[in-house]
């Protein structure tokens, strides 16, 4: 067999590639998987346009077969094979694409998709690999061929014997060192995960050997081990079936199935967009808080396919922070992916697919509002606090989107209440939207400052978390009618009586006042006779935008 060497270029590119693009040596099977499902894909675009061609879907699948003696992988395929010039070009060219060129000369698009564009992937099997042999029969030849390499110093292509169209690609595991281990990749576990994880949606079966207990004939107890071909891969992903033909309990199968979460889906999500971005997306709301969900751990994000193929694991930037909690999987064809198919090169696609999901998004989470209070209350106990970060983070840039799924506690219902259901019991003459903030519903009724405005008869909101005045101060205003702490010193309530009382007793007790303020020096601003009290002899107020309840947190803040 003749040597022929890579280019000067094309050797540095190779060792470049091999140690620098991809974060994980495991990604080399989804890249040969990937080539394998390509190859039938070609094969069935070219009986589409070739009457003496039959593609039946059945006939074809992908087997990966180990062979821990000999340190062998081996990845075959049915498809549509390689001649010796296609081994030459495809396999000899780095960064030439035979599956890119197929798909531009092939325009045809009806879900059988091409997933090849870069060209490199083949070469990511030498980063387990210390010699790739393929041998190729290509679709109408007679004659097999063998391409062979151990890497940067070239490939030798030779004559070779294979009784089937097709390819099988031969990996020789490299020997683990001190700082590598090699072994997993012969190891069957490890293999059938990581073809689940990355590839569980190709949709030609990948067939492997495995061993397996089964009872012993003729006796109920005893089990014997066998030798079987198992299929690994789920192959028809959910999100591409129909919704129709889909129970919920398929949906929390698939939730459980990839772990989002230990609990049950509340809700489900499957979007199917077919607009100017073409995406399908399967989205979960859970049902309990991930116990890190408050804290740094917790990392948001959706699983991301690009035509099946497993990209990224949490992409986060998918979801806005204060639907973090939403779980679940995005597939695209649309996105431009970067060479290591890893992380993506433009996100103006992938940008749209987010705000595209953020509405969706909401409007499920209105409805559920809408048709469903119970199982939107239980929601709003799990994750209401991060929607009101979400009104107050970025400058409230996003308040319009959640203003309407905000619930809180009130002075006229036992269940929480929205702003929309505040607004339309209010009385006429009613200008402000009230509130009141404390530890709990029980103390804040107690409060002295609520007295006029519920003696007014006027529906007072509760704030019993820190982030609620803060996210309400965000807002400002709901259909037109200011928030207004019942501590404020302006309620914009009338009473002209009040305030004359108010004025003769300042006007009584004006010593009293200046004694309580001089013991009081640094304390307290100021002491006046209130206007607002009934029961109670005395409450505290304030001046201005900061109530006593915010000044309280803002100083307990790290500066
Ligand atoms: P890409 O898949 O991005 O095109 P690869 O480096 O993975 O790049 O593969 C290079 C080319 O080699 C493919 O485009 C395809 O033409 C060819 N090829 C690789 N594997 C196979 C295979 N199993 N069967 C047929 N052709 C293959
Ligand atoms: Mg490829």
């Amino acid at each position: 067999m003749a040597k022929k060497q890579f280019e000067a270029e094309s050797k540095r590119l190779l060792e470049m590639m091999i140690n620098s693009i991809y974060t994980q040596k495991e990604i080399f099977l989804r890249e040969l998987i990937s080539n394998a499902s390509d190859a039938t894909d070609k094969l069935y675009y070219k009986a589409l346009s070739d009457d003496s061609l039959v593609f039946d879907k059945d006939h074809y699948f992908i087997k990966v077969t180990p062979n821990k003696e000999a340190r062998t992988l081996t990845i075959s395929d049915t498809g549509i094979g390689m001649s010796a010039e296609e081994l030459e070009s495809n396999l000899g060219v780095i960064a030439k694409s035979g599956s890119l060129a197929f798909k531009k000369a092939n325009e045809a698009k009806d879900g059988h998709d091409i997933i090849g564009q870069f060209g490199v992937g083949f070469y990511s099997a030498f980063m387990v690999a210390d010699k790739v042999t393929v041998i190729s029969r290509a679709l109408g030849a007679e004659q097999a061929y063998k391409w062979e390499s151990e890497g940067a110093d070239g490939y030798a292509i030779a004559p070779a014997e294979k009784e089937t169209v097709g390819t099988d690609i031969t990996l020789t595991i490299k020997e683990s060192t001190e700082d590598d281990s090699y072994e997993e990749f012969l190891e069957e576990y490890r293999l059938r995960a990581i073809i689940k994880k990355y590839s569980d949606f190709i949709k030609y079966p990948i067939k492997m050997e495995v061993s397996s207990q089964r009872p012993k004939e003729g006796s109920e107890d005893e089990f014997e081990e066998v030798r079987e071909e198992q299929t690994i891969n789920s192959m028809v992903p959910i999100w591409k079936k129909n919704k129709s033909e889909l129970t919920d309990e398929d949906y929390t199968n698939f939730y459980q199935e990839k772990r989002y979460g230990f609990d049950k889906p509340l809700k489900h999500l499957h979007i199917s967009a077919d607009g100017a971005i073409v995406y399908n997306a399967i989205l979960f709301i859970p049902e309990n808080t991930p116990f890190d969900y408050y804290s740094k751990e917790y990392e948001k994000g959706l699983e991301l396919y690009s035509s099946g193929v497993l990209i990224m694991e949490k992409c986060a930037d998918l979801l806005p922070d204060y639907f973090s909690f939403v779980k679940g999987m995005v597939d695209s064809e649309d996105l431009s992916l970067n060479i290591s198919r890893e992380m993506l090169q433009h996100d103006r696609q992938l940008k749209l697919i987010a705000k595209n999901i953020k509405n969706k998004i909401k409007s499920q989470l209105q409805s559920l509002l809408k048709d469903e209070r119970e199982s939107y209350d239980k929601f709003y106990q799990s994750f209401g606090r991060q929607l009101k970060y979400g009104v107050y983070s970025d400058y409230g840039r996003d308040k319009d989107v959640l203003i309407d799924l905000l619930l809180f506690h009130s002075s006229k219902a036992d269940k929480l209440v929205t702003l929309d259901e505040y607004v339309s019991r209010m009385p006429e003459e009613q200008k402000y939207i009230y509130y009141a903030t404390g530890e709990s519903k029980e103390r804040i009724a107690r409060l002295p400052q609520t007295e006029l405005v519920a003696d007014k008869g006027y529906e007072i909101l509760y704030f019993t978390e820190d982030i609620d005045e803060f996210a309400i101060k965000m807002l400002m205003n709901y259909k037109e009618k200011e928030f207004r702490s019942v501590s404020s010193s302006d309620l914009g309530i009338d009473s002209e009586d009040k305030d004359k009382e108010a004025e003769d007793k300042a006007e009584d007790n004006q010593e009293l006042f200046a004694y309580m303020k001089e013991q009081l020096a640094g304390k307290v601003k100021d002491v006046k006779a209130s206007k607002r009290l009934r029961t109670h002899p005395v409450c505290f107020s304030s001046e201005g935008e900061v109530s006593i309840e915010m000044e309280k947190i803002l100083g307990a803040m790290p500066t």
